[in-house]
């Protein structure tokens, strides 16, 4: 892709950006303007190319810039582009769904509702297990994000909406954290303690009997890349079946082959009543979904409608990036190239004291840094400092975490093994630089982050 733009483009577009487009809807690490991309990489509006860590949060799974998505939305672009199928039956939203129910390994007959991101998701969700049980009350988890919407925010233990959201009918349970267990020194203990502690959520402030279901993230992400062993999982499974309350998993952000799998649930080997998607279930384009049994999403006409979703764009492009990730083989490429990845991170943590615990699964790896590592006090400071002198060094990464100091490492899942180990370098400097002191204080202005 040719960019002719004169230098200073970026600088201008930060700054008509900053005039001109609400705070209220971003999140700034550092002067990033991409206008183009292929594969892992992007290119911004001055032509400069940037490895991509990051996959615009976790949407673009299928690489950038892939023909083969672009030929299915310019194709169904030329056929027609009725909006929704509130009204009408939108033959690409129907083949999504088809696929979809394949898919996904939940209970049969299985249908999709189909919205545009995943708070909306969440929230429908929410509304339909709700009405489907009589049931008011969802235990959710400690860090969760499931969305910024009023409804999904309030299912949501994340301090990001914690800050603004009541949590109404939403009881939040603690989530397993091997790097800084609440229960017991050892992992194992920690996801016992979390598991005893929704056992007795569920016949103390949030009655089983008025409790429709669990929501749970496979792998915490938002919440800093928590990826609990599969026995988590188990027993959160195992509770629901004997209490009688539905189990739903909130697979946008580590859905649709990141971590190897289809789903990241698979990898328990546990059948979730119900799978919520987004970020990368419309290639790149607006668009979630909700799998689940039809006498929960067909338990009342018209309750949960938004005039756009399933637009034949979106779905067709949907579409189009799952059979990219299938035809390419782009769940294993994340499982190798993840374990690589992680292993080169790894390595950076016997150079750098600010790596106190490296994890994650396939392409969702978590970096957490620490001031100290005997006191693990989180280094938020120095998080932003390394994403900011990452970027100058030509890297896109964000971080994430209840304390702002995990680098989340979400690349396109056709990452190659080159392109890990250059991310690494570059990480690698990048944390030099910071460490050394080379990284001024001042650059972080206006780029707070979260
Ligand atoms: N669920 C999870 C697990 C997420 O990570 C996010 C976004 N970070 C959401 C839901 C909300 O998705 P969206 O921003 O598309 O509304």
């Amino acid at each position: 892709m040719t960019i002719d733009r004169a230098p200073g483009a970026v600088a201008d577009l930060v700054e008509r950006d900053r005039r001109l487009v609400a705070d209220a809807a971003k999140i700034r690490f550092f002067p990033f303007a991409p206008v183009g991309g292929s594969g892992a990489r992007l290119v911004d509006a001055e032509g400069r190319s940037w490895l991509d860590f990051t996959a615009g949060w976790a949407v673009t799974n299928a690489g950038y810039g892939d023909q083969r998505v672009r030929a299915a939305i310019e194709a169904q672009l030329e056929r027609g582009t009725y909006a929704g199928l509130v009204s009408a039956v939108v033959e690409p939203a129907v083949d999504l769904a088809d696929r979809l129910v394949a898919m996904a390994p939940i209970r049969e007959p299985a249908k999709v509702w189909f919205g545009h991101s995943g708070s909306d998701a969440n929230e429908a969700m929410a509304r339909l297990v709700r009405r489907a049980t009589g049931r008011p009350r969802i235990l959710t988890f400690l860090g969760a994000y499931h969305g910024a919407t009023d409804g999904s925010a309030a299912l949501s233990g994340h301090t990001a909406q914690a800050r603004y959201a009541d949590s109404g009918t939403a009881t939040k349970a603690p989530f397993p954290n091997a790097y800084r267990p609440s229960f017991g020194p050892d992992p194992a203990q920690d996801e016992a303690g979390c598991l005893s502690a929704v056992e007795e959520l569920l016949v103390t402030t949030c009655p089983a009997a008025e409790t429709a279901a669990i929501l749970v993230e496979p792998i915490q992400s938002d919440g800093g890349i928590l990826a609990p062993s599969p026995t988590f999982l188990q027993g959160l499974e195992a509770i629901c079946r004997r209490v009688g309350i539905l189990l739903v998993v909130d697979e946008v952000k580590v859905g649709l082959g990141r971590t190897g799998d289809w789903f990241a649930h698979q990898a328990a080997g546990v059948t979730p009543d119900l799978v919520v998607l987004g970020k990368a279930l419309g290639g790149g384009l607006p668009l979630s979904a909700v799998i689940g049994p039809a006498e929960i999403l067909d338990v009342e006409p018209a309750i949960a409608l938004f005039t756009n979703a399933g637009n034949a764009i979106s779905c067709a492009a949907g579409l189009a990036a799952i059979d990219v990730i299938e035809a390419d083989g782009l769940r294993d490429n994340a499982r190798m190239v993840g374990d690589r990845l992680m292993a080169g991170l790894r390595g950076l943590a016997e150079r750098h004291g600010l790596i106190g615990d490296v994890r994650g699964r396939g392409l969702v790896v978590g970096v957490e840094l620490v001031a100290d590592r005997e006191a693990k006090s989180p280094a938020a400071r120095e998080t932003a400092m390394v994403c900011f002198r990452a970027a100058e060094l030509g890297l896109a990464v964000f971080y994430v975490g209840m304390e702002s100091n995990v680098l989340e490492i979400t690349p396109p899942l056709c990452l190659t093994d080159a392109e890990a180990e250059e991310g690494v370098a570059i990480l690698d400097r990048a944390l030099d630089d910071v460490e050394a002191g080379r990284v001024p204080a001042e650059a972080l202005a206006g780029y707070a982050g979260w």
